[in-house]
């Protein structure tokens, strides 16, 4: 039986561990099925505990962009494992990648680091409500910015998958600061302005968003935003945890030509070790603690392991001229010849994609908001899903959930994948 060993383990599991998983978009929820437990993984590939390989189109949810355990970064990790682990003091490596991503990010002066992408976005609103003033923000439908209270209130990635938007738990005096909008809805937006005057410190988006599917900023939607919240003295944070050098080493602020106040990072910055940060204009990252009244802590935070990896990373991707366009040529191919053999099985669909992130949606011609996005057809994407898994082809288990495509994926990768499409019968 294929997936005999994860079956197991998982039954286990789930005695010990909530669900059977640390995070939920691991668990099989919305698929159905039995969450493959891994064990291994190199390059472009991932091998289950039953020993079957898969290409990995998951890559760690963008963590893994140079594919996985890159060579490189393994003995860097290991030299800094050598010289200790863990300090919970300054280290002069911290500067080191601080100046390597201040001299390289576009519209950054100072960056300082946590170890998720949550702990980025949450302190990033901290820091935007104790600079403005103001207690309210503004987020989209469908867009996730970790599991921090403000945001989950119709958030996407597991919070849509499984149907819980808006958490149990949250109270209704944080629900109440937390003011939404559609994706894409520049009116709606300037509507929440005009209703709730001098009392919104922040617009928190995914630039594309990459938690309810990949979907894009449609129509200078971005370059809007950043105009009306210049015209009412409101700050800007990008969520950059997935795009943040992966788009472009800049992001979405280079791609988009839209600098943003307060940028998030998470991701690919840590190299697949655990690190957020959050960075930002010298006199908005002023306000933080120790310098500012603004506090933001973190026993680990600049872990010297993490950083390692994240610097090694970062400094690979530098290194080649051609690294972001390479990736995207990549994803590109995939897209176009993916959506080709569904168009001649006669299977309607849509791929939304930018850089090196896409998404398949099924039953619809476009998806450029939440609401587009639970329209398609997610029953489809589930059996999809499953022949692609059945064929050695592992894609994120939701049709909420957007393709990371790596560096290490080729030809080979790209063949194996085409046949599984080939074969799927609706
Ligand atoms: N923001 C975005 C855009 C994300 O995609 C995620 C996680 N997928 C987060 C924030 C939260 O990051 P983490 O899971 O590292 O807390």
């Amino acid at each position: 039986m294929q997936y005999k060993r994860s079956s197991e383990l998982f039954l286990e599991a789930s005695q010990f561990i909530p669900g059977g998983v640390n995070s939920p978009v691991r668990a099989f929820k919305s698929v159905g099925g039995t969450p493959l437990f891994m064990k291994r993984a190199e390059g472009p590939y991932i091998w289950d505990e039953d020993g079957t390989k898969y290409v990995d189109y998951i890559n760690s949810w963008g963590p893994a962009i140079l594919g996985h355990t890159d060579p490189i970064v393994l003995d860097a990790i290991k030299q800094q494992a050598d010289s200790g682990f863990s300090f919970g003091t300054p280290t002069e490596l911290e500067t080191t990648i601080a100046k390597l991503i201040v001299e390289n990010v576009c519209n950054v002066d100072q960056i300082r680091m946590v170890s998720s992408g949550t702990e980025a976005c949450m302190s990033a609103v901290r820091l935007a409500r104790g600079y403005t003033g103001r207690d309210k923000i503004i987020k989209f439908e469908g867009c996730y910015h970790g599991h921090s209270d403000s945001f989950l209130i119709k958030a996407g990635s597991g919070a849509a998958t499984f149907g819980n938007p808006n958490s149990p738990g949250v109270t209704k005096g944080t629900a109440q600061d937390t003011l939404l909008s559609q994706y894409n809805d520049i009116d709606q937006v300037r509507s929440l302005f005009v209703e709730y005057p001098e009392q919104i410190a922040a617009v928190i988006i995914e630039p594309v968003a990459g938690n309810m599917g990949c979907v894009l900023p449609q129509n200078d939607f971005l370059k809007q935003l950043r105009s009306l919240c210049d015209e009412h003295g409101t700050l800007l944070i990008f969520d950059e945890v997935m795009t943040g050098f992966r788009l472009d080493f800049s992001g979405a602020q280079k791609v988009y030509e839209v600098a943003a106040d307060l940028v998030t990072y998470g991701k690919v910055i840590g190299g697949g070790l655990p690190v957020g940060a959050f960075a930002g204009r010298a006199p908005i990252m002023d306000a933080l603690a120790p310098k500012g009244a603004v506090y933001q802590a973190g026993t680990l935070s600049g872990n010297p392991l993490a950083m390692r990896a994240g610097l090694t990373t970062l400094q690979l991707i530098l290194s080649d001229p051609l690294f972001y366009s390479a990736l995207a040529r990549t994803t590109q191919v995939l897209d176009e010849t993916v959506s080709s053999l569904l168009n001649e099985k006669g299977i309607q669909h849509t791929v939304n994609r930018q850089g090196s992130m896409m998404s398949v949606f099924f039953g619809v011609d476009q998806v450029e908001n939440f609401y587009q996005a639970t329209l398609a057809n997610h029953q489809m994407f589930n059996k999809f899903f499953h022949h692609l898994l059945s064929k050695g082809i592992y894609l994120p288990p939701s049709g909420y959930e957007t393709w990371f495509i790596s560096r290490a994926i080729g030809e080979e990768e790209l063949d194996k994948t085409y046949n599984a499409v080939r074969s799927f019968e609706p």
